[in-house]
């Protein structure tokens, strides 16, 4: 009798050995091994453990896609630069100012492999090419003297594109380099096309059909989306990619192909990224569902939603990792398990309580070395409420919110000596966000009570949005719906057990109006009114314990499933290899 294949979605495993069980009936192994690497392309990398540092979301991303893969035993190359300055911000007299800071790969374990060559301006530019190895994993990246900080420069400008085209073309020669050749080319956003071209044009070259190799390079090519609209995108200029991109491709079938993508002398690297890839993903629901993105021939762009998750060992405080694995709310891969629901019932106030005393101690040791804007440094009993604001600055995420009516702000704080830390980056040149920083701060200034419970802590990054995810009691999270693509920060504060205030956008979305305290509106002026109401309820909700077993417990079931990276790459890998 023939047996019956039955296909288990991976959707619904539970442990470990089913994990790799489903892993290996999809042939995973046989696509993916040591020498063809899964491949994840990004030009943003927020690893500071590893020397780098990252701007927002999309590096931590691709840090966390690693680090999950690591511990799954994926064979996996994070391709990317090493940028031999980084940014730090700091206050002065309320207004914020970048300082460079020259890194050495050399203090953070990378180990320089060789040299690559592209070329560029009629010039031949030398690139160093740098790893890091871990077990299954690898950080492969290119860098030299002169290739400056993460975002330099305008997008489309120069400067960029020369960091986009190191990237792709170097980075690609490097693997090659070093013996691999990539299973998946995964791109993360489309600062990386040039991965794919550097791979189209290899298997041009090396005798492929032209057509043959677009699909082959297509069938391979994973393009993640992070943006909403295609129109915001920065273009290049022919000129440009005849100074930069066409003389590192050595197929002429190649170079026709990319000639003809540009429109009256211009193109967006969406545009073409969407043709060598045939997988497009957004990174929550609604992202996918929304994102308005057409190809060559006019037809809308369809992303499958992934939904980004977080490496939960990085980002959850020990402690209540342990309560989670004690209690088989989450296996040994940090999946939920089936009956993680019920399992969470068991969830109490005194293990709520113990678990944000440790992390409040976390909070207040980082912020030792991390003074507010009046250069104070800030320390909080267990019995202090903190909210925490925490994230980019910038326009859509609405910093500015709850400072709308700032005596309403002031109530709520003061019924309860309550504070508000703000911390947050202000893109560099962004001088309509810095105005609105310093309106805040001055204003906070003006008034002796806030002055004392208003903070805002320059330079945020890793650290700061970990130490307040395990030690505040309320994240406030006010993106203008629509605009967030997924966001991660409310991640941490859930999965560490603060309680969420959040408009209905991003990867919030994925789950339900009611699993969280909710922030909605017809406009802007019922949102405030509501994002207060919601500060009192969270207050409260700390003052009951049968509230706060419940508030945390409905986040937990509603997101946890979300919020697990292991989920995430399960869902790329059911992606990239159906079955
Ligand atoms: C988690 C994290 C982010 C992601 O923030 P979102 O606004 O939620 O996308 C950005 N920067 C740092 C430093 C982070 O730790």
């Amino acid at each position: 009798m023939e047996e019956e294949y039955i296909y288990h979605p991976l959707e619904n495993i539970e442990d470990v050995d089913l994990f790799y069980e489903a892993v290996e009936r999809q042939h995973l192994t046989k696509a993916i091994s040591d020498e063809r690497p899964y491949t994840y392309w990004t030009i943003e990398l927020y690893d500071q453990k590893n020397g780098i540092r990252g701007g927002g979301g999309l590096g931590i991303l691709a840090a966390d896609t690693r680090r999950v893969a690591e511990k799954l035993g994926i064979p996996f190359v994070l391709i990317t630069p090493f940028y031999p300055y980084e940014t730090r911000q700091v206050i002065k007299d309320g207004q914020v100012f970048d300082e460079y800071l020259p890194v050495d790969y050399h203090d953070f374990g990378f180990r320089k492999v060789d040299t690559v060559v592209i070329k560029c301006c009629g010039d031949i530019c030398k690139l160093d090419v740098i790893e890091k190895k871990f077990n299954h994993t690898r950080i492969l990246a290119i860098t030299e003297p002169n290739f400056r900080e993460l975002y330099a420069d305008a997008s489309g400008s120069d400067h960029r594109l020369y960091q986009e085209v190191s990237l792709g073309f170097g980075g690609y020669v490097a693997l090659k380099l070093i013996g691999l050749k990539p299973a998946i080319i995964q791109l993360n956003e489309v600062a990386t096309f040039f991965a794919a071209l550097a791979r189209l044009d290899e298997l041009v070259r090396n005798g492929m059909d032209f057509y043959e190799a677009v699909v082959y390079t297509r069938k391979h090519t994973l393009y993640t989306n992070h943006t909403l609209v295609q129109a915001a995108e920065a273009e290049f200029s022919y000129e440009q990619f005849e100074r930069y991109v066409f003389p590192n491709l050595k197929s002429k079938a190649v170079k026709r192909w990319l000639s003809e993508k540009f429109e009256d002398g211009r193109i967006k690297l969406s545009s073409i990224t969407i043709e060598i890839a045939e997988l497009k993903s957004g990174v929550s629901k609604l992202h996918a569902r929304v994102a308005n993105y057409h190809d060559v021939a006019g037809n809308k762009v369809k992303f499958r939603a992934i939904t980004n998750g977080i490496d939960m060992d990085t980002w959850v405080l020990p402690e209540i990792m342990r309560y989670y694995h004690d209690t088989e709310v989450l296996d040994d891969v940090n999946l939920p398990t089936i009956n993680y629901a019920e399992r969470l019932e068991s969830l109490t106030v005194e293990d709520i309580v113990r678990c944000k005393n440790r992390g409040r101690e976390v909070l207040n040791e980082t912020l030792r070395n991390r003074p507010d804007h009046h250069g104070k440094i800030l320390n909080f009993s267990e019995d202090d409420f903190i909210f925490d604001f925490k994230r980019r600055f910038v326009d859509y995420k609405r910093p500015d919110l709850p400072f709308r009516d700032i005596m309403r702000l002031r109530s709520i704080l003061e019924e309860r000596g309550a504070h508000y830390i703000l911390t947050g980056r202000v893109h560099t040149g962004d001088q309509r966000m810095s105005g609105i920083l310093a309106d805040i701060l001055r204003r906070v200034e003006a008034d002796d009570y806030l002055r004392e419970h208003v903070h805002y802590i320059a330079d945020y990054d890793e650290n700061l949005a970990y130490a307040l995810s395990v030690g505040s009691n309320a994240a406030v999270n006010v993106p203008i719906v629509g605009l967030e693509a997924c966001g991660t920060s409310w991640m941490k504060d859930v999965a560490n057990f603060n309680v969420l205030i959040s408009t209905h956008d991003g990867g919030v979305a994925d789950g339900s109006v009611n699993s969280y305290l909710n922030v909605g509106g017809s406009d802007e002026s019922e949102e405030l009114n509501m994002l207060y109401q919601r500060m009192e309820e969270a207050i409260s909700i700390w003052q009951n314990d049968f509230d706060l077993e419940a508030a945390i417990r409905s986040q937990l079931i509603e997101f946890l499933p979300v919020i697990s990276g292991t989920r995430m790459l399960r869902d790329y890998l059911d992606f990239l290899f159906p079955v």
